[in-house]
């Protein structure tokens, strides 16, 4: 697996200010560093590009050939898709060809969401788990679901019930300035425009299937215990902030 400095980890990621500050708060980076306020560009396209992972494994709740094969081989085919994509896109306009506009735009909701949610996921994890909800987020969890192990029920339920290949989701929903969670499918749908993932969990097979099999309920519960509420409580902050 890629593993590169906090200062080399934040060139990469190539999402964006907000989602920079998503993705580069995963546990085991080096907060000492002095550049933490480095930003990209907030303006310009930038080439996706496959985050590096902050730690080596997450065992025993994921085995490492998972995460191994999960990081490097299934999140960089969406990294390499939305690029193609992209540079698909930028020939039909150049050509003034849009003879498959339908094929590359529904390319470009599909590899870019699965980059998009794939570079949160391994930021809502840290081996062992690491910190709680911080003030904010635990109220604003009080006031969403009503306490936080009914929203824990209900992340849980909705992230087992995901039909075929998706996603849990927790997010605010800035609109009703609100948590909800979402059930998303594949990675582009049944999604509430708008919202800001907090807190994601895969359930594509090739997230559990080597050591759970078919039990992605297992899978779901023993990931609750991995979860990064520190990166959680940044990601919050900065979608209310
Ligand atoms: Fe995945």
């Amino acid at each position: 697996m890629v593993r590169l400095s906090r200062r080399d980890a934040l060139r990469s990621i190539g999402l964006g200010g907000l989602s920079l500050a998503m993705a580069a708060t995963g546990c085991g980076t080096d907060e000492g560093e002095s550049d933490m306020e480095e930003t990209e560009p907030a303006v310009g396209p930038q080439a996706y590009t496959l985050p590096p992972l902050a730690y080596t494994s997450l065992e025993p709740v994921i085995d490492d050939q998972t995460l191994a094969l999960h990081h490097d081989k299934h999140h960089a085919g969406y990294v390499k898709g939305a690029s193609a994509a992209v540079a698909a896109l930028e020939t039909a306009r150049a050509e003034g060809d849009f003879g498959l506009i339908k094929t590359w735009e529904r390319a470009l909701a599909f590899h870019g969401s699965g980059h998009a949610l794939h570079t949160l996921y391994w930021t809502s994890m840290c081996p062992k788990g690491r910190g709680k909800p911080s003030d904010d987020l635990a109220a604003a969890i009080k006031a969403s679901f009503g306490d936080h192990d009914k929203m824990l029920a209900q992340f849980a339920a909705a992230t087992k019930a995901v039909e075929a290949s998706g996603w849990g989701i927790l997010a605010h929903e800035p609109l009703g300035k609100r948590l909800v969670v979402l059930q998303a499918e594949r990675h582009q749908d049944l999604t509430v425009w708008g919202c800001m993932p907090i807190l994601v969990c895969d359930v594509w097979e090739h997230a559990y299937y080597l050591k759970y099999q078919n039990r992605r309920a297992e899978y779901v519960d023993a990931w609750m215990g991995i979860i990064d509420w520190e990166s959680a409580n940044k990601r919050f902050a900065a979608a209310t902030g």
